[in-house]
């Protein structure tokens, strides 16, 4: 898309929606309708040929071996977990910042989140990993927070004297680089949500979790469904994970276009960039990586008012996440600090931010937040 439009006028109250996941496009419409008629034909419903297909183009893409396409983001983070053998009495170090499904992935193996602050740029702050390391401690969970990887080439140099396993949640960091690499480079495993909201998105849930490692593999493959080997022989503990055929025969589709819908995306991210910068904090992106731009979340002054301005002029924005996992119900109590998620969880904001944004609704964004703050 061209962004040289005209501002439009003030009084356009446009109304300007935070996602828009209708299928709009014709003719990914016409692929998306003529993948589906062929699973209808060929009738494998689950483990289909699609299923296959899908998870070599991800491991591809994703510059590993291997790759086990599951039923969410949620499923990848406890096959991961458990094809670890990390489960009851074990530790398991994550950031207080991430989507609930990160803490709750752990819990429900049986094993203790131990929550660690964040740094200003959101990811999980790498200073602070080492005192929470105890001989309990298993895994570090780093999670590519709003598609910006974390500083692995530092986690890892914790993890790998202490043998802690490192599982990426790379769910909302699709198409991120670091250093060259996609998620997962030098890590044990990494785990991708695929549900509709992410850059990346089924028609419904999906996931994968992608690995260099053919024993974790293995045993992934059987943990997806009930730890069963042979069809018969059942040598784990686990339920269903399974991906559906039908959702891997639309990420096919997906996977096809997204590396246009991603640059349109990074587009819409420099826009907002240029004409931001000086009012509000924006996302960072060094030379050295490559913003997987999931959201587009900004830190600012006001950000309550500002969101109240926002919301009077149409626009709809959100705060990912307003109560931070170890504020949550499930995990009151729980040992760990995070004085600067706190601070930080009253400055973000995510603008709208999507492929399907006209230019005027991006100029009408940009001017809405300029002029909360002249
Ligand atoms: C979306 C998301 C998940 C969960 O993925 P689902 O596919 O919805 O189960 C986990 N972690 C993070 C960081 C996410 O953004």
């Amino acid at each position: 898309m061209t962004l040289a439009a005209a501002l439009p006028s003030h009084e356009a109250n446009l109304n300007v929606p935070f996602l828009d996941l209708r299928v709009t496009d014709p003719t990914e419409r016409a692929e998306l309708l003529a993948a589906a008629e062929n699973v209808l034909s060929h009738g494998r419903l689950v483990n289909g040929p699609e299923v296959h297909a899908l998870e070599l183009q991800f491991a591809a893409r994703c510059n590993q071996h291997y790759a086990v396409g599951v039923g969410s983001g949620t499923d990848a983070l406890i096959v991961a977990l458990r094809a670890l053998s990390i489960g009851p009495s074990d530790e398991v170090i994550i950031p207080a910042l991430s989507f609930i499904a990160t803490a709750n992935a752990v819990r429900l193996v049986g094993a203790e989140p131990i929550f660690c602050d964040i740094g200003n740029d959101l990811n999980i702050d790498v200073q602070e990993i080492e005192g929470h390391i105890t001989s309990k401690t298993k895994a570090i969970i780093p999670v590519h927070w709003a598609g910006r990887i974390c500083s692995m080439g530092l986690i890892r140099l914790i993890a790998k004297p202490r043998n802690l396993f490192v599982i990426e949640d790379a769910s909302q960091a699709f198409g991120a680089m670091h250093h060259g690499s996609p998620p997962g480079y030098g890590s044990d495993v990494a785990c991708y949500s695929m549900n509709p909201m992410k850059t990346l998105g089924a028609l419904g849930d999906a996931g994968m979790l992608v690995t260099d490692n053919g024993s974790l593999y293995d045993k992934a493959i059987m943990l997806r469904y009930n730890g069963i080997h042979a069809k018969e022989y059942c040598w784990h503990l686990s339920g269903n994970h399974r991906l559906d055929t039908i959702q891997a025969a639309m990420l096919m589709v997906k996977l096809k276009n997204v590396d246009k819908l991603m640059k349109d995306r990074r587009n819409i991210a420099f826009f907002y960039d240029e004409r931001l910068k000086n009012i509000v904090e924006t996302p960072i992106e060094h030379n050295y990586e490559r913003h997987g731009y999931y959201t587009y979340t900004i830190q600012c002054e006001k950000r309550d008012a500002l969101k109240y301005h926002l919301e009077l002029c149409g626009i709809e924005t959100k705060i990912q996440h307003p109560i931070l996992m170890p504020n949550q119900a499930l995990y009151l109590g729980s040992r760990g600090s995070w004085a600067n998620a706190e601070r930080l969880m009253q400055r973000v904001l995510c603008l709208p931010f999507h492929e399907k944004l006209t230019d005027e609704q991006i100029w009408y964004v940009v001017n809405s937040v300029t002029e909360f703050y002249r």
